[in-house]
């Protein structure tokens, strides 16, 4: 389907199309561009997930029509689709679909398998040999770098369709593991319900990933709902495992066990993927710096502690690299928080990778082993279920940059694929209802009831 540039634009922008793979950064304003490189990010990083490996079994044609129809918008001179080698089944499937379509143009790229092979500076790096300066974007080294389900949501786009439903991966301690396809707004309870429910009477829930994801108590699972950037939802024990205590450590806990147990051993600086790929960002000298401050000290931006703000929070140095359990990357974020507002100066340095990068790279097995997840992850997630719930709360942001302006009041009858709430401005999304219904609630969350439909 040929859809002209500057309209297909336009559809991205009135579907609603924002990053699926984590971030939400509105893609009409990604995709204004010229570039270089165009580079599809299906490495799919997060050990426990599946999400990507099943689009790409399951549409693979509309992923290529997807890459095709913004390689043209960005008038990309290459194009290429990042796979981990290992993920054997989901290459030969993109593979044969680019042979099915004849797009020549389109290669794949076979990523190592570590973690985080899917950051999008890593798959810059590994593609294209640059390093994206700290602070950066793709953008400074000639490239722009989407996730493959935001690829299919383009190509929905592209046909007049908007952003109603996400593909996300349920697994961990419920009975059935399951990617599912739900509709925005979904409740986390109705998703892990549609995969038998938990397997534990207390727990924990991921959203998104073991090493990214954000972690909260099992009985909030009511109140947590899906949005466009909902990848995973994973249920682990309450208590007894990694993310667990982690998640129950105090910041003045965390950094006095920081200022005792430091023994500056420096592995935390030398796996950090950031620092590998070239960045000057050394957690080991974050750490020694906050050892001799006091909790409610305030900060300046020193030249040390203004590193923390490169840190891209992928967890290596907490899960894997820190003999003594501390969390460099907790610190790194209690320091970003006490910095916000900071513009970090970028250093007068060359940006050269460390000549080690290729021998550091961690395996996520390795990882997944360190956290006590093996189990899990040995247990591939392939069955596939699409969900439709009696109800939906969709908020209103649920994307970086300004909330969507709810149109639609408490009893309007709206349908599935209608706007209700408009973008807040250039950065911000259009937001569908997801299903068919009657609103109950008009606020920060929409509210959709389908028993209340006419
Ligand atoms: S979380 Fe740790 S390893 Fe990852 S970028 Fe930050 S400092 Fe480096
Ligand atoms: S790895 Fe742990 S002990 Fe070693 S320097 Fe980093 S935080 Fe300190």
């Amino acid at each position: 389907m040929e859809v002209a540039a500057t309209s297909l634009l336009e559809n991205i922008f009135k579907a609603g199309v924002v990053g699926a793979g984590g971030a939400g950064f509105p893609t009409h304003v990604k995709l204004d561009c010229k570039v270089e490189y165009l580079l599809v990010n299906a490495a799919e990083c997060e050990p426990l997930l599946s999400t990507d490996k099943y689009i790409m079994n399951a549409h693979a044609d509309e992923v290529i029509e997807g890459v095709r129809a913004i390689a043209e918008l960005v008038s990309a001179r290459e194009s290429y689709i990042a796979i981990k080698s290992v993920n054997e089944r989901e290459t030969r499937s993109v593979g044969d679909a680019i042979r099915r379509a004849g797009a020549d143009g389109v290669k794949i790229f076979p990523l190592d398998n570590y973690y985080p092979a899917g950051d999008e500076q890593m798959i810059v790096f590994d593609i294209t040999k640059k390093t994206v300066p700290p602070s950066g974007i793709p953008l400074e080294t000639g490239a722009v770098v989407s996730n493959v389900a935001t690829v299919l949501n383009v190509r929905d786009a592209a046909r007049g369709l908007p952003v109603t439903h996400k593909f996300l991966t349920v697994t961990g301690e419920v009975v059935y593991p399951k990617v599912l396809r739900v509709p925005i707004g979904a409740s986390f309870k109705t998703c892990v319900d549609a995969c038998g429910g938990s397997k534990l009477a207390k727990f924990k829930i991921i959203d998104g990933g073991p090493m990214m994801g954000a972690v909260s108590d099992g009985e909030d699972i009511g109140e947590k709902y899906v949005t466009k950037t909902t990848s995973g939802i994973i249920v682990i024990p309450d208590s007894g495992n990694f993310i667990a205590r982690l998640h129950e450590l105090a910041v003045p806990k965390m950094l006095n066990r920081a200022k005792s147990a430091c023994i500056q051993c420096t592995f935390c600086s030398d796996l950090c993927p950031r620092r590998l790929a070239g960045h000057k960002i050394r957690p080991h000298m974050v750490m020694r710096q906050m050892a001799a401050m006091n909790f409610d000290e305030t900060m300046n931006a020193s030249d040390i502690l203004q590193e923390a703000l490169i840190c891209c929070e992928c967890g290596v140095c907490e899960t894997f690299a820190c003999p003594m359990g501390l969390s460099p990357r907790q610190v790194n974020k209690y320091v970003k928080k006490q910095l916000a507002g900071t513009r970090y100066a970028r250093p007068d340095m060359p940006l050269e990778p460390h000549p080690m990068r290729e021998y550091r790279k961690i395996a996520p097995r390795k990882i997944m082993a360190r956290m006590g997840l093996l189990n899990m992850y040995e247990n591939k997630v392939t069955d596939f279920e699409e969900i439709t719930p009696e109800t939906v709360r969709i908020p209103v942001k649920q994307h970086i940059g300004a909330p969507a302006n709810p149109i639609v009041k408490v009893g309007d009858y709206v349908t599935r694929g209608q706007l209700i709430a408009e973008s807040g401005g250039k950065v911000s999304a259009n937001i569908h209802a997801s299903i068919d219904g009657a609103v109950s609630e008009a606020g920060s969350f929409i509210a959709i009831n389908a028993a209340g439909a006419a």
